[in-house]
């Protein structure tokens, strides 16, 4: 009779071949999306893998809900464009992004309080308040459905609900992934794969060398029936016993970044970035499982709390908790390339530099394991330090660095050579050419995107 801890062997099965493409993605989070999309647009065959009902990763179903770190603060301009500045229209034109335009980017008292609570703001700024930049807040039901209409546009093709658990793989190279389904173990070939799992689950199966990160973890909520000008005229009017109320706050909750409650686009709803919990690993099932338990038991507390005690708070309720646990770091690629903070902090610029971040620029050798072939690395498992991963993870370079993979994924199958022997000049070239910023050039980009001019701007173009 087997103990715990002691290892069993399973019996060897076979497995049935459902889809064989030029392309897989694993993960569809903000950065296997990304990286589906950009494959697609390229003429390559692609199939994307999900574990979930819904696409989105963090962004939808971890509630994540402001895409920010597209902000260059050195060089006053939008530095993630591309996909994620599409995703961006395209929620905004259903009503369900806001972002600051152009002319209210910065310190104006007007903008600081119009934008004050929506997190659009340049948090790395040492100035205080924070001033406002360019960043979007959205609804991440928008997200959902914005991402299931990319996917049908590009013809991609999409397996929801299938986990994937082993990579295999052939003489040093990724053949395909398995997946485990209902409808038992599954086998998805392909040329090239793409990790977008934000766990590295892909190239840890394929013994890719990688090491163990950890950060905080946050179990992610939503509020209904807050009375958000009545909150934000008690802090704008009364800002000691806003000070003292907010620090009750922060203790009860046990865990949270200053600003603990942020506006989304819909009325009376706003998002919580809290509570979080350190020293926990996001891989293993019994820290998964304390993390929602504790980060439950915190919310429903503060939740009593702050119906009897903030302003605009009284009648709120708890609308959802994120279904998606909210984990930042985990495995950390030791590919090609690793990132370090000095890296990060110094915004050293690589030639083969394929993604831009905030103003840090990834080279495409940090998204290619050593010693296997046909994998590319997408999203916030890249290879970096732990220090510079929690500094270059946020949403928009990890659709950076997904479009910039899905192409090098496509060029590699065109021009029939292995991943590791693209032609990366040609692949920032394209990257350029569908409207994304590779980080290959000196100096700011000529132009505003449309969607962040200021409404005077707009409106003279259209006439
Ligand atoms: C609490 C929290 C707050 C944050 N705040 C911000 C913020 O305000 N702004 C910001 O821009 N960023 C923020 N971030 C960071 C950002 O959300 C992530 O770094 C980013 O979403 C990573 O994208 P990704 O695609 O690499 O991974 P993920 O978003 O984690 O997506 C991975 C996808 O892969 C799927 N997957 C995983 N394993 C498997 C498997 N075995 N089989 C099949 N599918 C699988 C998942 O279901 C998911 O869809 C925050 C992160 C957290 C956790």
């Amino acid at each position: 009779m087997s103990q715990i801890g002691d290892w069993l062997r399973e019996d060897v099965r076979d497995v049935r071949v459902v889809a064989k493409s030029d392309v897989v993605v694993v993960g569809g989070g903000p950065a296997g999306l990304s990286a589906a999309i950009g494959a697609a647009r390229n003429g390559a065959r692609v199939t994307l893998l999900e574990r979930y009902n819904h696409l989105g990763g963090l962004a939808a179903g971890g509630m994540v809900l402001v895409l920010d770190d597209m902000w260059d603060s050195h060089l006053r301009e939008i530095s993630v464009r591309g996909n994620c500045l599409e995703m961006i229209e395209r929620m905004a034109s259903l009503g369900l992004a806001q972002f600051p335009r152009e002319d209210e980017w910065g310190s104006d008292p007007a903008s600081q309080r119009r934008w004050g609570r929506w997190g659009t703001f340049d948090f790395h700024s040492h100035e205080k308040p924070h001033p406002i930049c360019f960043a979007a807040a959205f609804d991440p039901d928008a997200w959902k459905r914005v991402s299931l209409d990319l996917v049908q546009q590009h013809g991609i093709d999409l397996r929801l609900h299938s986990w994937f658990s082993r990579t295999l793989v052939e003489d040093g190279k990724v053949k395909g992934v398995i997946c485990d389904t209902k409808a038992g173990r599954q086998a998805i070939l392909g040329d090239v794969v793409i990790d977008a799992t934000g766990d590295l689950d892909v190239a840890a199966s394929a013994s890719a060398p990688h090491v163990g990160g950890s950060y905080i973890m946050t179990t992610v909520f939503r509020l209904g029936g807050v009375d958000a000008e009545e909150a934000e005229r008690f802090e704008r009017e009364e800002p000691e016993a806003f000070d003292a109320m907010d620090r009750e706050v922060k203790r009860v909750l046990g865990g949270s970044w200053a600003k603990w409650w942020l506006r989304t686009p819909l009325p009376g709803v706003v998002w919580c970035n809290a509570p979080h919990i350190a020293g926990l690993d996001g891989t293993r099932v019994e820290d998964l499982t304390k993390v929602e338990i504790e980060g439950r038991k915190a919310i429903h507390r503060t939740v009593d709390f702050l119906r009897t005690r903030l302003p605009g708070f009284e009648s709120c309720f708890v609308v959802d908790v994120a279904p998606q646990t909210g984990v930042r770091q985990t495995r950390l690629l030791e590919g090609e390339y690793v990132m370090s903070k000095d890296d990060v902090v110094n915004r050293v610029r690589f030639a083969d530099s394929v993604a831009r971040g905030r103003d840090y620029y990834y080279p495409y050798r940090s998204l290619l394991p050593r010693g296997i072939d046909n994998l590319i690395v997408a999203g916030r498992h890249y290879s970096a330090t732990s220090a510079a991963q929690k500094m270059s993870r946020e949403i928009p370079p990890c659709m950076a660095m997904g479009e910039a993979a899905g192409v090098a994924a496509a060029l590699a199958v065109d021009a029939g050579v292995s991943v590791r022997n693209v032609d990366v000049q040609k692949v920032q070239r394209t990257l350029r050419a569908q409207g994304a910023d590779p980080g290959d050039r000196e100096g700011c980009n000529p132009d505003v995107p449309a969607i962040a001019r200021a409404a005077r701007q707009r409106v003279e173009a259209l006439a």
